[in-house]
Formats: C-alpha cells, structure tokens, sequence
C-alpha cells in the first residue's frame, strides 16, 4: 500500500505568513526562522503583533481567504488524489490553513494548532509534537504503508529521508545542494512524473 506525503507551504499555497503581512502591511510580519531561529521567540512575537493590531482570528482568516493555491495546485491535488491516498504534513495550523485548504477540497492535514480566547484572540499555539513530519512517516510505516514524500524546504528533509521516496519540489539553490540525495523538481507535471517513477504500482499519467 503507498501513501503520498506533501508539505503544504511553498508546495501547493504561497508561503502563508508572508503572505498574511503583505496583505495587512504589517512588515513585522515577515520575520521567519531566518531571522529569528527559535521557532518559540518567533511564534510568540508574531501572537504579540496580531495583538497589537487588535487582529481577531476571524480576521486573520478574512485576509487568508483572499489568498489562493499556487497557479496549478488544485490540478495536482486531484490528480495526486486519484492514485494515491494524500495527507499533507504541514508545520502550519489549522486555524491558519483552513481557508486555503477549502480551496485545495479538505485534503488530510496533520499540523498544529493556534489557541484562541473567548472573544477569539489569538493567546498561544500548540505544537502536535517533536519533528512531526518525520514522525508522521515513521507512524505511517508502522501502519505497513510505503511512502512517497515531497516538499521545499529545510523543515521537509527528515520527512524527505524517513520516506521510501523523497522528492524535493520548489526547493531553493540551497537546499537543493545541501541534500543532493534527493531528485529536486520545478513544475507540477514533473512532480506527477516523480510520483509515478517512485511508485511500486503501473500508474498511468
Ligand atoms: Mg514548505
């Protein structure tokens, strides 16, 4: 039995925090891991500014409705969804994805969650565990599934290594050496390619 694994961001919809402090202006916004590694400093500065703006969880999902999958995700999604069964391993949280997921048809998503007050404040987060993405594979492998996995970026690799197939898919210069080991690719039609290549099944495009 075979599984497809994809990272969210960056795979099938834009880079959501990003793209969240482009619309609202907030240029606080954009800070990521590269600017502040730990993920918990960063986290709690970003609840900090949404608090600051008086930013309600209603609204943040207003301004992420507006936003849409990457130009050929939808495609993909379905096709992938017609051959293989899908869940989406994301470091997002539900709270934050759900208006891109609609769009995407409410694929499986494991990821975290944002925690919310009665008058629906963003006051914490809560992570689902330790290095999920490669935790998720490992549970997978236990149910006796094989795995093809793809993703962008640094926080997919252990997914990527602990899959039987790991594909990189929009992934930077950097990234891309960093782990020669695994085939990188550009363009949807070529990851549709890879995914048929790494399965153990005659699939047709
Ligand atoms: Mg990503």
């Amino acid at each position: 039995m075979e599984l497809a694994c994809l990272d969210l961001e960056g795979v099938l919809v834009p880079e959501i925090w990003i793209e969240f402090a482009q619309r609202t202006g907030i240029d606080a916004l954009r800070a990521t891991t590269r600017d502040i590694p730990d993920y918990d400093v960063l986290m709690k500065q970003r609840l900090a500014i949404l608090d600051q703006h008086n930013l309600k969880i209603d609204d943040i999902q207003d301004v992420i409705a507006g936003l849409s999958p990457l130009p050929g995700a939808i495609e993909f999604i379905n096709w992938l969804r017609e051959r293989f069964q899908v869940i989406i391993l994301s470091d997002t949280f539900y709270e934050f994805s759900e208006p891109l997921m609609r769009q995407l048809g409410w694929p499986t998503l494991f990821c975290h969650r944002l925690i919310t007050d009665d008058a629906g404040r963003v006051v914490d987060y809560k992570l689902r565990q330790k290095d999920p993405k490669r935790a998720s594979v490992k549970a997978l492998h236990s149910l006796n599934y094989r795995v093809i996995a793809a993703g962008d970026s640094y926080n997919d690799t252990t997914m990527l290594s602990e899959a039987d197939v790991g594909i990189l898919f929009h992934a930077p210069q950097n990234v891309i050496d960093e782990f020669p080991q695994f085939t990188a690719v550009q363009e949807f039609d070529e990851l549709k390619r890879e995914f048929l290549k790494a399965s153990n099944r005659e699939l047709i495009l």
